[in-house]
């Protein structure tokens, strides 16, 4: 290490720099890519298994970036949430997410994940608000996926902006329910529409002798709350038949499809209709 000019440490081990200059780029990358137009929502759809109908799509973000191809949200989402970045990128995904599903037949919705930062932000209601009057979404079409970081502060603010949201008909389902610390306290504090169980619960199904107990669990819990259960990351046809068996309403994931380009979840979902 050594003082640079200004009398600041400048650390020369050569591995952290490097990743450091990465971030430094992605950042920077990130600042541009929404002017540039280089995200895009895929579209993930959620069938019930009662009706065997689907009932809406998740919208998940996708990063076509012009050097590195496409960029997972787990390699960008994180660091949109750290400097702030997702709220833009956020609201992007909320209006773009709402101008397509008007033009998916009713009642079908679409779930858009809206991220802790999101969240202590001012504009959120107003905004969800501006981007169904723009689209001409109704408000029960939409429904918001938030975490356990969501409601980490639980804080009356935002279980006050929930409150607003299940006001205007927007529908908020609790994301990766079990993988935190708290799931079931959260459950107490908000009236949620739908619990999402962890794709963690459902690779178990197959693999740990009694896996079966936590998502029979999760669903009799869900029904005695009057809540929609949904399983994400279910692959494999058996993974969806012990879903059904131990009471989920719902399922997602790569067998039913993958998620898809708005062009052609239009297609996917004109063949189910
Ligand atoms: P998530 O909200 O839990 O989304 C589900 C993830 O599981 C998606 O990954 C989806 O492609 C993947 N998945 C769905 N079915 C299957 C399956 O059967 N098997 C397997 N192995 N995976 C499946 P994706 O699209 O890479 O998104 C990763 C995470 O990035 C999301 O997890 C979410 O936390 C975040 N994310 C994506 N789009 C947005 C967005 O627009 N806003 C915010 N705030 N976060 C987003
Ligand atoms: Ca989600
Ligand atoms: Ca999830
Ligand atoms: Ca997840």
């Amino acid at each position: 290490a050594k003082l640079d000019g200004r009398g600041t440490f400048r650390f020369f081990e050569p591995e952290m720099d490097a990743r450091m200059q990465a971030r430094r780029q992605l950042e920077l990358d990130m600042r541009q890519a929404l002017a540039r137009r280089e995200f895009q929502l895929h579209y993930q759809p959620q069938l019930n298994l009662k009706t065997n109908q689907l009932t809406g799509c998740e919208a998940l973000i996708r990063w076509r970036h012009p050097e590195r191809g496409m960029v997972s949200p787990l390699d960008f989402i994180p660091l949109a949430e750290e400097i702030g970045l997702i709220v833009p990128i956020g609201e992007w995904v909320m209006r773009q997410a709402c101008r397509d599903a008007v033009s998916w037949p009713a009642p079908l919705s679409v779930a858009v994940n809206v991220s802790p930062a999101q969240f202590k932000s001012d504009r959120l209601v107003e905004m969800i608000v501006s981007a169904l009057a723009t689209s001409g979404l109704p408000a029960a079409r939409l429904e918001v996926e938030i975490t356990e970081g969501v409601l980490l502060q639980e804080s009356e603010k935002t279980l006050q902006t929930l409150h607003r949201l299940r006001d205007l008909g927007v529908r908020v389902s609790m994301d990766d329910f079990g993988t935190g610390y708290s799931s079931l306290s959260y459950l107490r504090s908000f009236p949620f529409d739908k619990i999402k169980i962890d794709r963690s619960f459902v690779k178990d199904l197959a693999v740990k002798p009694d896996g079966n107990a936590i998502i029979r669990a999760i669903a009799g819990l869900g029904q005695s709350l009057g809540m929609t259960t949904i399983a994400e990351g279910v692959e494999t046809p058996e993974q969806m038949e012990r879903i059904r068996e131990e009471g989920c309403t719902d399922v997602q994931g790569y067998l039913v499809s993958r998620p898809v380009p708005a062009d052609e979840i239009v297609r996917l979902i004109g063949s189910c209709q």
